[in-house]
């Protein structure tokens, strides 16, 4: 295991229980994300080699292949969907969301800067 591989694990794990804002529910994120190999995911912070081996993320990602549906919609109807939304509106979300996602006083990890004519327009923090 790299060292990275190690920091992350303990990050997510020292984070377990921690507090939820979710991102992807309260709309300072997308909701969804598509990765290199066809699956709908939450989000992008989700695909990473530590959430893999959790058993329910690993069921969410493999009833959403993009292939096996006609539209994204679909799959946000699959019961592995729904059960994830409905644990994160009562505060329980996969490892990495207790660590992306931990209620904080200031945002730490996201800042979109969106300039116009090379001036700044606006600025989203999360
Ligand atoms: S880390 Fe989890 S809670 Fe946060 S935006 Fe992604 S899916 Fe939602």
């Amino acid at each position: 295991m790299s060292k990275s591989h190690k920091s992350i694990t303990k990050a997510v794990e020292d984070s377990r229980n921690d507090e939820l804002e979710p991102k992807c529910l309260n709309g300072s994120q997308e909701a969804f994300a598509i990765t290199n190999r066809g699956e709908v995911i939450p989000c992008c912070w989700l695909d990473t080699s530590v959430q893999k081996k959790e058993v329910d993320y690993g069921m969410l990602a493999l009833a959403s292949h993009i292939d096996d549906y006609d539209t994204i919609e679909e799959i946000f109807l699959q019961d592995e969907w729904v059960e994830f939304r409905n644990n994160l509106k009562q505060g329980k979300g996969f490892g990495i969301c207790h660590l992306v996602c931990k209620k904080r006083d200031s945002p730490q990890h996201k800042r979109m800067t969106v300039l116009s004519n090379g001036k700044e327009k606006w600025t989203k923090e999360t």
